[in-house]
């Protein structure tokens, strides 16, 4: 087993519910590339317990359950999915056909004596919010506990949907924060990175935003690096608005959770009233290479991704041509830019 299995706590089990209730014959693993080593103690797993069923790992990177692919399971005939680390994406409209279970990984690490009395070093607020991405829910309970004893007034937010848990958030879903905005002045984001104190430093401007890694027991306040984010933003929204926007590409995505048709709606229609030609663009990866093709087939002024908010952001800053969030179009076309939206 690797040591990175090691560190999260998966229920076995119930695996074996699943495929049993389900009668599954022939199953797709899916897990992040981070978690990706978790999949072979689950392997072993069913091969012991139901020796008969065909396992295929599917080695696509799944940095997110809103990444399900009808495609996928349809050629390999697949009957069930065991989808690792994340639950299920509050906003998948359709069905996928088949059944899946959602397995959360959780992260067996717990703050330490040294972290709980950095944080009190570094956060001089009393009344702080808490949020984590759903490995660190466990972690961020014991944290919760460690800074009360500290003398911490400290708020979990509930989130937008029944599948996320409390205090739960993901890179484009920050409800579990803006829910107790009001009640607190400064937020820890428990998460592996600076990917979601990121986004919701984003989204809070008046509040002070904290990032706190439990790998690496660090925490930092997040404004240094939005500040940065922001002024690439709009220096790329001030070029489009000095120059003028006649033609969009809308990039939208075959994968289930990622293909937003209201979105898209929304968008075509203003620009319609814009009078600005567009063309929608279908692709499962949203990278430098696939901008460039895009780019030589209709050279479009600007690329609006509207399957993941963040890739604009976190990815696709330094392509030549703005690449843009739905959010930064509709500041443009509505003429709005003081407020910065974020994510839709
Ligand atoms: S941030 Fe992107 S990858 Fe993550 S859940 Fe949202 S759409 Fe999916």
């Amino acid at each position: 087993m690797s040591d990175i299995a090691d560190l999260y706590l998966i229920d076995l089990s119930l695996v074996d519910k699943f495929i049993k209730r389900r009668n599954i014959k022939k199953i797709l693993l899916q897990a992040p590339d981070g978690l990706k080593p978790l999949l072979e103690k689950i392997i072993r797993h069913i091969k012991t317990s139901s020796p008969q069923i065909e396992i295929i790992v599917s080695a696509e990177p799944w940095y997110g359950s809103c990444m399900l692919s009808v495609n996928e399971v349809k050629i390999l005939g697949a009957d069930g999915i065991i989808h690792v680390g994340h639950n299920r994406y509050p906003w998948l409209y359709k069905d996928l056909g088949i059944p899946i279970l959602y397995m959360p990984a959780y992260y067996l690490g717990k703050p330490s004596e040294e972290l709980i009395d950095r944080i009190v070093e570094t956060i001089k607020y009393r009344d702080i919010g808490i949020v984590a991405s759903i490995q660190y829910i466990p972690y961020m309970n014991e944290l919760i506990s460690s800074l009360k004893l500290k003398g911490y007034n400290v708020y979990v937010g509930n989130p937008s949907n029944q599948w996320m848990e409390k205090g739960q958030i993901l890179g484009c879903e920050y409800s579990a924060a803006l829910n107790i905005q009001n009640k607190v002045e400064a937020f820890i984001v428990v998460s592996g990175g600076i990917f979601h104190a990121l986004g919701l430093s984003l989204i809070l401007r008046e509040h002070k935003i904290y990032g706190l890694d439990p790998h690496r027991e660090e925490v930092w306040e997040v404004s240094i690096y939005s500040d940065k984010i922001l002024k690439i933003r709009y220096y790329k929204l001030y070029q489009l608005l000095r120059k003028g926007i006649r033609k969009a590409a809308l990039i939208t995505s075959p994968l289930l959770g990622q293909y937003r048709s209201s979105i898209i709606a929304y968008l075509k229609d203003l620009l319609e009233k814009n009078n600005i030609d567009y063309q929608v663009f279908s692709t499962t990866k949203v990278d430098k290479d696939r901008i460039a093709s895009i780019d030589n087939a209709f050279s479009p002024d600007v690329f609006v991704v509207t399957s993941c908010p963040r890739l604009p952001i976190d990815d696709l800053s330094e392509y030549h041509k703005p690449v843009i969030t739905p959010g930064e179009l509709v500041m443009l076309l509505k003429k709005s830019v003081d407020k910065y939206i974020f994510p839709w």
